[in-house]
């Protein structure tokens, strides 16, 4: 049993102690998905507006799931680059509902999430953490695991797995080296692994342009991080905050821009991804394009 890595997500569940809340969670949104439905939901799907959606894993017990989630968005909405998502919302062309989908982490699965969505055409951005990249030292990685992520352990992908992704046309961006949590770095802690992380890449990859802070809330990153992950050369900064953009006369400068991400579970429910989703639609305003650091009253 000992050095075995996880690859059914049924069984990292059963590891986890939040059942019982889990199911509660369940019922809750599961009402508040009804009442959305008799509001009539799809005028909220429908509205132009860039929708960033991220996902960490795809399961062999998960894959069936997001061909059933990638059908149901493919009908309201059109799939995006993350590339063109970014750039269509600086140059505020926004003019229908379009889903830019990216993946946190770089488990090993990404490699089927990049097969999935290759059959709809959707390209993704896969943030990737370096130092863990092809690492096969099983001690290492049970360890990075728990402390990093605080996930059983799972396989990561390797640097060919990577160049994999990108001659599908997929796109990788930064994670930072050893997915740090950015507010609790220093100052030249966070500059450094900017800088290393953005070299690293290039390095391997060609050209990265985008990045996005672990654990992803405002509470988890800060002033200094924005402007550290600008000056290392990345084009966009992403937060794992709830949300979506729309059109705004005011433009967000490229430095300035704060990409809000819709976390999508594949084991919840259709009726519950959607929720979140027509939520973020319904909540959305120009000024959620700022970081909040940086938004006028
Ligand atoms: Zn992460």
């Amino acid at each position: 049993m000992d050095k075995m890595y996880f690859d059914l997500y049924s069984e990292i569940e059963k590891k986890s102690p939040s059942g019982a809340r889990e199911y509660f969670r369940d019922l809750a949104i599961s009402g508040l998905a009804l009442m959305d439905k008799l509001k009539g939901v799809d005028s909220y799907l429908k509205k132009p507006r860039v929708q960033f959606i991220y996902i960490h894993h795809v399961f062999k017990d998960e894959e069936v799931q997001l061909h059933t989630l990638l059908k149901e968005l493919q009908k309201m909405h059109t799939f995006i680059s993350y590339s063109e998502a970014v750039d269509r919302v600086l140059t505020n062309r926004i003019d229908k509902p379009y889903i830019a989908i990216s993946s946190d982490d770089g488990f090993k699965n990404n490699l089927r999430t990049a097969e999935i969505l290759n059959e709809y055409d959707a390209k993704a951005c896969f943030f990737v953490n370096p130092s863990i990249v092809g690492e096969t030292d099983y001690g290492r990685i049970e360890q990075y695991c728990k402390t990093q992520l605080q996930f059983p352990p799972v396989e990561f992908l390797n640097w060919k797995d990577i160049d994999t992704l990108q001659k599908y046309g997929h796109e990788i961006g930064s994670h930072t080296m050893n997915h740090m949590n950015i507010a609790r770095a220093s100052a030249s802690e966070i500059k450094e692994d900017m800088t290393l992380s953005y070299e690293t890449l290039t390095d391997k990859c060609g050209a990265v342009k985008h990045f996005a802070f672990p654990f992803g809330r405002f509470f988890h990153f800060s002033e200094e991080g924005r402007k550290a992950c600008f000056e290392a050369g990345f084009l966009s900064c992403a937060t794992a905050e709830r949300g979506c953009h729309v059109s705004s006369e005011k433009r967000p400068a490229t430095d300035e821009l704060c990409i809000l991400r819709d976390h999508v579970l594949l084991n919840w429910k259709i009726d519950h991804i959607f929720y979140f989703l027509v939520r973020s639609s319904k909540s959305a305003q120009p000024q959620n394009n700022f970081f909040p650091y940086q938004r006028s009253n």
